[in-house]
């Protein structure tokens, strides 16, 4: 069984995935940790993020780039979606991504464009939304927690930024499958959004 998750920068879709990869027994891949390893990887190089060629070299980065820390920052999130921009990036990365899809079995992956260019194919898609203050209250309390000196609004800035740069990209936008379950997560708190995904793959699912 494949289960795809897409959905915005601090949708809860990672939280989400990793349950439902839990509850069903599947392994998970958070593939935005690919694109934040590339965008890192370009920063280390000295390169250009906003430069297809730079861009293209940043994905040969080595696997224990994607075990550090600095991957879940801000800024490597910032990275991450400027070098998710490019066509060559986004291809480079998909047969890693397809060939984690199509393991016995099966696997939940989430990202902006399981459902549409990676998985089209999966059992079931999840398209997980929240308003922008629903997020940045969430990712605000997250950073605060990890120590980190920023401000609500900033935050609010960096994930209308991202968003705009997801969704009105060329090639892969964040936009939701048309047979993708929508789940807002902007009023429910981590376990209710848990059980309604876990419930949505169920009715997905009627024979398990
Ligand atoms: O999900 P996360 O915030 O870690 O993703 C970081 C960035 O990587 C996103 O803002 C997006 O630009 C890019 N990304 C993508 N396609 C994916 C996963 C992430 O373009 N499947």
């Amino acid at each position: 069984m494949i289960i795809a998750v897409d959905g915005p920068t601090a949708s809860g879709k990672g939280t989400i995935s990793k349950a439902l990869a839990a509850h069903f027994g599947l392994p998970h891949l958070d593939t935005g940790l690919l694109y934040r390893a590339v965008g890192r990887q370009v920063f280390l190089n000295g390169g250009d993020p906003d430069c297809a060629e730079d861009a293209l070299a940043g994905t040969e980065f080595p696997d224990s780039l994607l075990e550090d820390d600095i991957l879940r920052d801000e800024g490597s999130g910032s990275l991450a979606s400027r070098v998710s921009i490019h066509p060559s990036v986004r291809k480079a990365l998909f047969e890693r991504q397809r060939a984690f899809a199509e393991q016995p079995g099966g696997a939940v992956l989430d990202g902006r464009d399981i459902g549409t260019v990676i998985a089209p194919d999966a059992d079931v898609k999840l398209f997980v939304i929240a308003s922008v203050d629903a997020r940045a209250q969430r990712r605000f309390a997250e950073m605060s927690g990890r120590g980190a000196e920023t401000t609500l609004d900033e935050i609010a800035e960096d994930l209308r930024r991202r968003d705009e740069r997801d969704t009105n990209r060329k090639d892969a936008p964040l936009k939701a499958a048309p047979d993708a379950f929508v789940l807002d997560t902007s009023t429910l708190d981590k376990d209710a959004a848990i059980a309604a995904a876990i419930e949505a793959v169920e009715q997905a699912l009627p024979s398990r």
